[in-house]
């Protein structure tokens, strides 16, 4: 089983972890010795987790085993009793429908949720069982329940259109509210960062309408992306593999849908804080908002309008706009600037 290590956390590995969480989650450091405490606290009691797996290509589950602040390594042996994850636990067949059961039981765990939830008959069974009696039966006793990834939070990729299987995402499948981790695949330490703030707060973050947490869904990425200065001076990248790519030029004429994206992507990062799309010269798909598959496409095609605060004009224009304006200013400057130098000339005379 999961839950059996055999070793456990030294004092110093909790300060470590609560030090490296506090830093992931952007808080003072002074913060760091009550949440080793708490996590301390949470560890001892080990609170019992229940992973679901459904529609899915199980990007989350390879997303969350490269998590860091704590690793997955920490966080499922040592602080969390993970019971029951299809996909790292030994078990298998007749004995997992047992794991479950069992885990399920005692009513006092949290589910995490990873992929949509079919809903026409025999279109998703495990082990001979529907994928929505599954769910409805393992959220409806959970103490909270968490949908990790776009596919658990309203079907994400496998409920594309035509979506033969009305696949849902957890909460409207169940018509019950959950907390909403978007993204494909979710980033792990949104998912460490919720988890940490449940057991150090003893309650669920602050969520935005779409259930997600304010703390890693309340800014658009488009007001934290580096190339943000680009799109306001009028500078677009028009085709790839041209020097305005190389130059780092916004990428909003190639598809980007940072402008219409809600997450912290820039600020988390991805792989270890190494980097993340826009960075790596990918403009955003906006994987982080509901049904991007279908709303969001063509991946590569711009978005048709950019609401900002001042207006809902298109990007180009606001882009173009700012542009004038500056070399309108620029060309101003110069004109102050070669009048006041024609002064002093005429005076010199
Ligand atoms: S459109 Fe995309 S690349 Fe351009 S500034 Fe906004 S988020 Fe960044
Ligand atoms: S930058 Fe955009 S596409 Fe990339 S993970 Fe974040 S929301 Fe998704």
């Amino acid at each position: 089983m999961l839950t059996k290590r055999g070793y456990g956390l030294s004092r110093r590995d909790f300060i470590r972890l609560a030090g490296g969480t506090v830093a992931a989650l952007g808080l003072s450091g002074t913060l760091t010795p009550k949440l080793a405490r708490a996590i301390e606290k949470a560890a001892a009691g080990r609170p019992k987790v229940v992973w679901l797996h459904f529609a899915s290509d199980t990007g989350c589950t390879e997303s969350f085993i490269k998590s860091d602040h704590p690793s997955a390594g920490e966080l499922v042996l040592d602080i969390l009793s993970v019971d029951y994850h299809e996909s790292i636990m030994a078990a298998a067949g007749k004995q997992a429908d047992e794991v479950l059961a069992k885990a399920v039981a005692g009513k006092d765990y949290i589910c995490v949720v990873e992929g949509g939830i079919p809903t026409v008959p025999g279109h998703g069974m495990i082990g001979g069982r529907e994928m929505l009696a599954i769910a409805k039966e393992v959220c409806g006793n959970a103490k909270a329940v968490v949908a990790i990834g776009s596919c658990a939070v309203d079907g994400g990729v496998p409920a594309a259109k035509p979506n033969p299987s009305r696949i849902l995402g957890v909460g409207e499948a169940l018509g019950m509210k959950v907390v909403n981790l978007p993204c494909c695949p979710v980033n792990p330490e949104w998912l460490i960062g919720t988890v940490v703030y449940v057991l150090t707060m003893g309650k669920l973050p602050e969520l935005d309408k779409k259930g997600r947490p304010l703390m890693f869904y309340g800014r658009k990425i488009h007001d934290n992306c580096p190339r943000r200065t680009h799109f306001d001076g009028g500078r677009f990248v028009e085709q790839f593999g041209s020097k305005e790519e190389a130059q780092g030029y916004c990428l909003y004429k190639m598809g980007c849908k940072g402008p219409e994206a809600w997450s912290e992507c820039p600020k988390t990062r991805w792989n270890s804080k190494e980097s993340w799309c826009i960075e790596i010269g990918s403009p955003c798909l906006g994987c982080s908002e509901n049904r991007w598959t279908d709303n969001f496409a063509p991946f590569y095609g711009k978005l048709a309008n950019v609401s900002l605060p001042f207006g809902d004009v298109t990007a180009d224009k606001i882009g173009v706009g700012i542009a004038i304006a500056t070399g309108a200013a620029i060309v101003g400057h110069a004109v102050v600037k070669a009048s006041r130098g024609k002064s002093a000339d005429d005076s010199k005379k």
